[in-house]
């Protein structure tokens, strides 16, 4: 893997990513595990806030603390799947801001097309992390990075849940300083672009569209 990549294989995440992957596990009960990892996953692209010390009244003196320095965090969201990484987030980090990106894939080529856009207009003093559970073949995350680069966040961490060899190498030879975070590396994509063995289609057993 390229340096940038971090996988997080806290038991934890890596036994609830397995009850994801069963075809057999209900809509309801992969909308929780995905609220659930997605948490930890926040825990894990949180580590490098910037803390600052503030002075706190304790009920027994006064002392100095430390807490989050500067402007909150923005959470910015591949729709459709990438909602379903938000609850879990938020549950964390509940003042972070939240922006969403609408990407489709042309089914025929697998090009990104970007058909929604709505993020906050200070993204220059805010640390963005982008999710989207699916990194496939790499091209929604680049043309999502790229939006978020030309608006000049001020840091940029790409989160997901499953990615394909092939879907990192793309993101880190366009963006190598964006660092990825992800629960597991599979093998491969199929002809269709789904990641094998993978989840299947993340939005679909997310919304029950299928
Ligand atoms: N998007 C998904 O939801 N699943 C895949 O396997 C690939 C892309």
């Amino acid at each position: 893997m390229p340096p940038n990549v971090i996988i997080v294989d806290h038991p934890l995440v890596q036994h609830k990513l397995s009850i994801m992957r069963d075809r057999d596990t209900s809509t309801s009960k992969f909308r929780i595990l995905m609220r659930e990892i997605s948490l930890l996953l926040a825990y894990e692209a949180t580590r490098e806030l910037i803390l600052e010390e503030v002075e706190v009244e304790t009920p027994l003196e006064r002392t100095t603390a430390p807490k989050l320095a500067g402007k909150k965090l923005c959470l910015v969201s591949i729709l459709r799947a990438g909602n379903g990484f938000l609850d879990g987030m938020l549950d964390l980090v509940p003042s972070a801001r939240v922006g969403h990106i609408g990407i489709y894939r042309e089914p025929r080529t697998l090009q990104a097309i970007e058909y929604y856009l709505k993020l906050p207009e200070d993204l220059p003093e805010r640390d963005v992390i982008l999710v989207d559970p699916m990194l496939a073949t790499g091209n929604s995350a680049v043309a999502a990075i790229s939006r978020l680069v030309e608006l000049r966040a001020r840091s940029i961490k790409f989160v997901c849940l499953v990615a394909a060899p092939e879907g990192v190498a793309q993101v880190h030879r366009v963006f190598p300083a964006v660092p990825i975070l992800v629960a597991a590396v599979d093998r491969c994509l199929d002809s269709h672009g789904y990641i094998l063995p993978g989840l299947g289609d993340a939005g679909d057993r997310l919304f029950g569209t299928k």
